[in-house]
């Protein structure tokens, strides 16, 4: 269903002609009601079949009035790219019947496309390893649903005559020795490229052609999306007379996690287990995104060390294909016993259960010895040792721990 008949009465064919029909019905039009057939001024009707012609000729053009109607097509050529849309009847006559070669242009004109707007999400990682569906408002402009985005009651827009819809005027002005071209907002419609009489406004959107209305996006959050995906609402920007709205794009921003850090599919997490665990086993709760709490056995002997990394295989995240899972990482640190731990008994104890301290290298002949003890250092001391030491690792270029490497 088109939505206005004027252009396709103007050359008097129907709304479903093909464009050979539509060159016979210009062509004979044209030649019935050319100036030099009237005889002198351009005719309104030579005016109108020119203008249906320009139009509907154009494949794209069409598409829109069908689409919109005339009040889509007033915001071609807004920009300056409109095309042959400011051609005068008489060029469009010369360019029909003058041959002119390759007819009409060759730069691309049509319906512009609006501006896709993007709008952040944020998400937990909860919702990115169960999936969500979560509703979105946004503010967007709709074509004015009382006059259906012309801007005033049928027949009262009318394309500016001075700059032919375009809202601009070419004017010449001298720059020194040189003619120049430049384009100036027309004045009589001031840019818009049409008229509208004041009493045949719309006063719903008030003449603007467009009003603001609240739409609610339903934004399906797949498992295994990550931060920073895109989800794409086609044709869900701004809508305009005479533009193709753009798409809204939805951007994952997944908040910090409490627990895991997520590289790609795999997690990642921190464990703090005590020193008898690490030595002698035992077992540690990771309480997972869902609703589950992993128990992790460490096994008697397995010795973990500071800074160890073991994998839970298949427990990361899930990929978003849903095939398959990444892994789960988990570093340890170990929780050692506090300083002062002086029970001699108890560490003798440790002493002949532990394997044996190495032992000591045989000091050379002669050499001078001096026994030294560990004091603990006050806070202010200890920062500033701890720069000397951190400026040490600097100056020798060691690598970031392996705390640093997983980031
Ligand atoms: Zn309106
Ligand atoms: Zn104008």
């Amino acid at each position: 269903m088109v939505k206005e008949t004027k252009l396709y009465e103007a050359l008097e064919v129907d709304p479903g002609c093909s464009d050979s029909e539509l060159k016979k019905a210009y062509r004979k039009l044209a030649l019935k009601f050319h100036p030099d057939k009237t005889g002198g001024a351009t005719s309104e009707k030579f005016q109108e079949i020119s203008h249906a012609y320009d139009i509907l000729s154009d494949a794209q053009k069409r598409q829109v009035y069908d689409q919109y109607g005339e009040a889509g097509l007033s915001g071609e050529g807004a920009g300056g790219h409109g095309g042959m849309g400011g051609l005068s009847p008489e060029d469009l006559f010369s360019h029909f019947f003058g041959g002119g070669g390759g007819g009409r242009g060759g730069r691309p004109s049509g319906p512009r496309r609006g501006k896709d707007v993007a709008h952040g999400l944020k998400v937990t990682l909860e919702d990115l390893y169960k999936g969500k569906t979560t509703k979105l408002a946004l503010q967007k402009n709709v074509l004015c649903e009382k006059c259906d985005g012309k801007g005033g009651k049928e027949g009262a827009v009318k394309t500016c005559a001075t700059c032919h819809g375009q809202g601009y005027r070419v004017m010449l002005r001298q720059m020194g020795p040189m003619m120049q071209q430049i384009q100036q907002p027309c004045g009589d419609c001031r840019g818009e490229g049409e008229i509208i009489n004041a009493k045949d406004k719309c006063k719903f959107c008030n003449a603007k052609k467009v009003t603001q209305v609240r739409k609610v996006l339903e934004v399906h959050i797949d498992r295994g999306m990550k931060d920073g995906r895109k989800i794409v609402f086609n044709g869900e920007g701004d809508q305009a007379p005479g533009t193709i709205p753009g798409d809204v794009v939805i951007v994952l921003e997944q908040r910090e996690h409490a627990r895991f850090r997520r590289n790609g599919d795999d997690l990642f997490y921190d464990a703090k287990i005590d020193l008898v665990t690490a030595l002698a086993g035992g077992k540690i709760q990771i309480p997972h995104l869902d609703d589950r709490i992993l128990i992790v056995e460490i096994l008697p002997g397995e010795v973990i060390k500071p800074g160890d990394l073991k994998a839970v295989m298949g427990q990361g995240m899930p990929t978003e294909r849903h095939h398959d899972f990444g892994n789960l990482y988990i570093q340890f640190e170990i929780e050692f016993p506090t300083a002062n731990w002086t029970d001699v008994a108890k560490i003798e104890q440790l002493r002949s259960i532990l394997p044996p301290a190495a032992e000591l290298p045989a000091l050379p002949k002669g050499a001078h010895i001096e026994e030294v003890s560990l004091t603990e250092m006050d806070p202010r001391q200890k920062a500033r040792a701890e720069q000397g030491h951190m400026g040490d690792e600097d100056e020798e270029g060691q690598g970031p721990g392996v705390q640093c490497a997983q980031q």
